[in-house]
């Protein structure tokens, strides 16, 4: 093993977070948008219950509700009227009584028991019980959900399809979110056409901003798309400086190495500051976070895995701070890797592989093979990341791994 010092001049990974996590300040902008709309938006105020849910006692079943001490002497009850979702029983019963009782209907409140329809016989308005009831069966009980003042969700709360539900159920027609924040995103490179164009000698289809553009919908910002760029200095100056007088944050790919036509880093430098560099991270190396006068940077590699893998580990989780969205993790695995994975000491290693189980039932994760950074198919067969630390040389096959899901944003 050769310890992390082994990469001279490379900012370790979880440094670059912090880093990167520190510099991002939340926007603070709200706004009240009606629930319907409010799927991944963040919630900027705390949200407690304003009723009791449900408001009442009702029937789970559709049945006959009564006085359980009604059946300890017979097992007939008159029927004398009846309880619907929306149109409750008005009347009293007594012992000896019951009431037609629909699900989702009041419980009236001289009931207390309901039994289900196919465990009666009905004669017109002679009921017979079947079967013995326990006191309190089949009713739900007011508020057993959500009770009246109960706090449901926080502030920073991230609204899933089932939060949209359960604040319907609270009756809330409108929430507080935070405003949506506004990403524009270019490719830089010469060589770069777009799906649906010829390419020429040397070119390739470009698509980076097109995956990335697809992880941002699911972080539901804003996005800008400026398209490609050439790897031009005057052009991609005058790119950033657009993108930064419209945008919270500007994501561009490409140009960001060492290389004759890497502008990124001098324009950057020229228009804003720089945060960090190099990360010592595989994939994705050349990574830029920085400022520009009205926004927040990121410089992905062009490699499309390197863009892909630091876009999804560092761009996502400064955006959701900046969101004000509190990042929802998912567990960490340890599980046997069914093959040796290559790995040099230096750097931490984002290695794509396959989860699943074997016949006996036993999670194993396999490499999805070649991790070169230029081949995306190596991610899209994956659903995880194997994630090595930096010091870590070759592992053997049937070594215990660290296991990172791929979440939704990537899927
Ligand atoms: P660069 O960082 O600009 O030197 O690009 C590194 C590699 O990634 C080169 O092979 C580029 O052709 C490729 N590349 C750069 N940008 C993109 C893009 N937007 N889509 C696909 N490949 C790209
Ligand atoms: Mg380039």
């Amino acid at each position: 093993m050769v310890d992390c010092c082994s990469a001279p001049g490379l900012l370790p990974f979880e440094q670059a977070m912090e880093k990167m996590l520190s510099a991002i300040k939340p926007i603070n902008e709200t706004e009240t948008i009606s629930l319907a709309l409010g799927l991944n938006r963040v919630l900027a105020r705390n949200i407690s219950s304003p009723l009791n849910v449900p408001p009442h006692h009702n029937s789970a079943m559709d049945g006959y509700a009564f006085k359980l001490a009604s059946l300890q002497t017979t097992d007939k009850l008159t029927l004398i009227g009846r309880s619907m979702a929306g149109a409750p029983f008005q009347g009293e019963c007594k012992i000896g009584e019951c009431i037609r009782i629909m699900t989702g209907a009041k419980l009236p409140s001289c009931c207390d028991t309901v039994e289900m329809q196919e465990n009666c016989q009905a004669n017109d308005t002679k009921i017979t019980f079947l079967e013995a009831r326990e006191f309190n069966d089949n009713i739900r009980f007011t508020g057993e959900d959500i009770a009246i003042n109960q706090a449901v969700f926080s502030q920073g709360k991230k609204l899933s399809a089932i939060d949209i539900g359960v604040l319907a159920s609270l009756g809330v027609p409108t929430v507080e979110v935070y405003r949506k924040i506004t990403v524009a995103v270019l490719a830089t490179g010469d060589e770069l056409k777009s799906p649906g164009e010829t390419l020429n000698d040397g070119d390739i289809y470009e698509s980076n901003s097109h995956a990335l553009i697809a992880m941002l919908t699911k972080l539901n910002v804003t996005v800008i798309n400026f398209g490609i760029i050439a790897d031009d200095e005057q052009a991609i100056r005058a790119a950033f400086e657009q993108a930064d007088q419209q945008a919270d944050v500007v994501i561009s790919s490409g140009g960001v190495s060492v290389g004759d036509a890497d502008y990124t880093k001098l324009i950057l430098e020229q228009l804003g500051e720089i945060g960090f560099w190099k990360i010592a991270m595989k994939p994705g190396k050349p990574f830029a976070f920085g400022k520009l006068p009205n926004s927040y940077f990121f410089g992905l590699p062009g490699n499309p895995v390197s863009a892909l893998v630091t876009a999804h580990q560092l761009a996502v989780p400064a955006l959701l701070k900046l969101q004000h969205a509190q990042a929802k993790k998912l567990p960490l695995l340890k599980v046997k890797t069914a093959t040796q994975l290559n790995k040099r000491a230096g750097r931490m290693d984002f290695q794509r592989a396959v989860l699943s189980t074997n016949q006996q039932g036993e999670m194993m994760v396999t490499s999805t093979g070649s991790q070169g950074s230029g081949i995306l198919t190596s991610m899209s067969t994956a659903n995880c990341y194997i994630v090595l630390p930096a010091s870590q040389g070759n592992v053997p096959a049937n070594e215990i791994v660290n296991v990172q899901l791929f979440d939704d944003v990537i899927q």
